[in-house]
């Protein structure tokens, strides 16, 4: 039987307006909107792309938005005036800088810059160490969130389930495996040295496959009736790939020899879709998420540093 096809635009989209709601109350009570910062280094049109939809969502959002735009060869110390500028702004709330980063600069190192209380991609070290170390109050990545918003919308018991994630990224897979295993899943987290992949895979109730590597998860990495979540978001022109990706989709393997590209998982969506019991389809599963909930953080910043900007004003 065909798995469940979960919907990410949709729940995105609810999201997404109660964060508009929250914003809007935010507002009322605080005299100011909700505000996100992203800095892009460089011209990389992906990254431009990604920019442009998280400006956009923040502005349909009610919230105030600022893009700061660096040249490709902006100096490291550039970056990081900026970065203080823009941690120093009471307007803004959220700020994170778009990677990946030109190659003379070191994510961690820019990360590290910014102020952890606006830190909305949730990688600073100190936000980082929250989640590992289970305390609440730090800032969650986004896509990891979205995955477990998307897990929990479609009633996964992840309690005692086995979780295997494929793909150990600190923006990824190590927070998906920290909140799987917060919300007492088995987690293995598998990476490309990781041997026998398919066996490992197929002891999974939930798969999150989020590794960069189109059609890497076929029907053999499958147990029937698995959850499966495809973090996987990459853009392929190469026709011969294309026709195993895209088999058994015949339309949109059309689209693809009209367009020349097109954008998919790392799971032959096929092959998965008649072994799962519930599947993410890409594009239109986790990436819309990952844009709501960097929302739902900038209000969830905000909020923390209106309640910090009161109780600084209370006399001690
Ligand atoms: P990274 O390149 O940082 O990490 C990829 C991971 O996959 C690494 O841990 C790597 O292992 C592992 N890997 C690579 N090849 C294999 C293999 N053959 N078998 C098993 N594991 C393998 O990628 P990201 O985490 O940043 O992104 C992963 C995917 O998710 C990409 O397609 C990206 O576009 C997408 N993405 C989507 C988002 C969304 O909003 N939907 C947001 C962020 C990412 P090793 O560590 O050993 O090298």
């Amino acid at each position: 039987m065909a798995a469940t096809i979960l919907d990410g635009k949709a729940l995105a989209k609810e999201i997404r307006a109660e964060v508009a709601r929250g914003a809007e109350e935010f507002h009322r009570r605080h005299g100011r909107s909700p505000g996100l910062s992203v800095v892009l280094v460089g011209d990389d049109p992906a990254s431009q792309v990604y920019v442009g939809k998280k400006e956009t969502a923040a502005l349909a959002a009610g919230m105030h938005s600022k893009v700061v735009r660096l040249p490709v060869d902006a100096p490291r110390r550039r970056l990081l005036d900026e970065i203080a500028r823009l941690g120093e702004d009471d307007l803004i709330d959220g700020l994170l800088v778009q990677l990946p980063l030109p190659s003379h600069l070191d994510p961690i190192d820019v990360q590290r810059a910014v102020p952890p209380s606006k830190d909305v991609d949730g990688l600073h070290p100190a936000n980082a160490g929250r989640l590992l170390l289970g305390q609440p109050g730090g800032l969650v990545p986004c896509t990891p969130r979205g995955v477990m918003a998307l897990l929990d919308r479609a009633g996964a018991d992840l309690c005692g389930a086995e979780a295997v994630v494929v793909g150990r990224s600190n923006i990824v897979g190590k927070p998906v495996s920290l909140l799987l295993l917060a919300r007492h899943a088995t987690v293995t987290l598998c990476h490309s040295r990781t041997r026998e992949l398919a066996e490992v895979c197929r002891r999974a109730d939930v798969l999150v496959a989020a590794t960069g590597w189109p059609g890497l998860i076929g029907r053999e990495h499958i147990k029937p009736g698995a959850t499966v979540i495809d973090v996987g978001t990459n853009r392929i022109d190469d026709p011969a790939l294309a026709e195993r990706v895209l088999a058994g989709q015949p339309g949109r393997l059309a689209r693809f020899h009209k367009k020349g590209s097109a954008l998919v998982g790392d799971v032959i969506f096929a092959e998965a879709v008649e072994a799962a019991g519930a599947i993410t389809p890409v594009p239109g599963g986790i990436g819309p998420l990952t844009v709501a909930m960097l929302l739902d953080n900038t209000l969830v910043a905000a909020r923390a540093h209106a309640e910090e900007g009161r109780s600084r004003s209370v006399p001690r």
